[in-house]
């Protein structure tokens, strides 16, 4: 069977014989695809919460972290309410294993322009002049004196990217303005920078390290952001698994 199956490949013209490698290719990628999806969710236990929030609106107030204070001990403020879905390093969907989540994502009760979003901490406010829907704040580090980190909110404009929900305060090309922690920054929204891909209302906030030359890191990976969980005395890493809600306790 094998031998015969060798010859007919030999007999196949040039194009043939690449026609079957591509095939044989692919299905090897997708093969190894589905492996890394299927391992990635297996390493994080994010999904199920975030399918019952949306599903299932009425489980929306017990899944929800409300907290206007931080926690104790604890030197930022969780800057929105919500079910925090989607936590730091977590490989669940849409990310994986290889391409894991920057920071948190907290989803909010509520419709898009509604759900309010404040400052963690006291620092300086940037909007680049082409962000819609972000602004990011420089900050000594609490936990670290000397050092600098940054806060970076996002998704805050409309679905279609027609209408931002930062506030007016904080026009684009803002520059180092001075806010306090609990400023109002502005409320969630859908828009993921693409209006053909909006995602579910929520916050993505993560928290950035500053780069050598006094700017920010790339804050699309992880490597450039830290663990949120010791500045705002939560379980935010996805490798302690947290049960949703997330109250004020850290693992030991
Ligand atoms: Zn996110």
């Amino acid at each position: 069977m094998v031998k015969r199956l060798i010859t007919r490949f030999r007999r196949l013209p040039w194009w043939g014989k690449g026609l079957v490698a591509v095939i044989g290719l692919a299905g090897a990628a997708g093969g190894g695809f589905a492996a890394l999806t299927l391992y990635s969710q297996s390493q994080s236990n994010s999904t199920p919460y975030i399918d019952r929030w949306f599903d299932d609106p009425d489980s929306q107030p017990e899944l929800a972290t409300i907290r206007r204070e931080p926690c104790p001990d604890a030197p930022f403020l969780l800057p929105s309410d919500g079910l925090i879905g989607l936590l730091w390093n977590d490989s669940a969907a849409p990310y994986n294993m290889l391409h894991r989540h920057t920071g948190i994502d907290i989803f909010g009760i509520g419709t898009p322009g509604t759900a309010p979003i404040y400052a963690a901490y006291d620092g300086y406010l940037t909007r680049e002049s082409d962000w819609l829907a972000t602004v990011i704040i420089r900050h000594d580090d609490p936990l670290h004196p000397g050092e600098t980190i940054w806060t970076y909110y996002t998704h805050m404009a409309d679905r279609e990217g027609q209408q931002s929900f930062v506030m007016d305060d904080f026009p684009t090309g803002t520059r180092d303005l001075w806010v306090e922690q609990g400023t109002l920054l502005g409320y969630q929204g859908e828009y993921s920078g693409n209006s053909l891909f909006p995602v579910g209302l929520h916050l993505h906030f993560s928290i950035v390290k500053s780069d050598p030359d006094g700017s920010y890191k790339n804050e699309s990976r992880s490597g450039n952001t830290l663990d949120p969980s010791p500045y705002l005395g939560m379980s935010l890493n996805i490798k302690t698994r947290p049960e949703r809600p997330i109250g004020c306790t850290l693992p030991d």
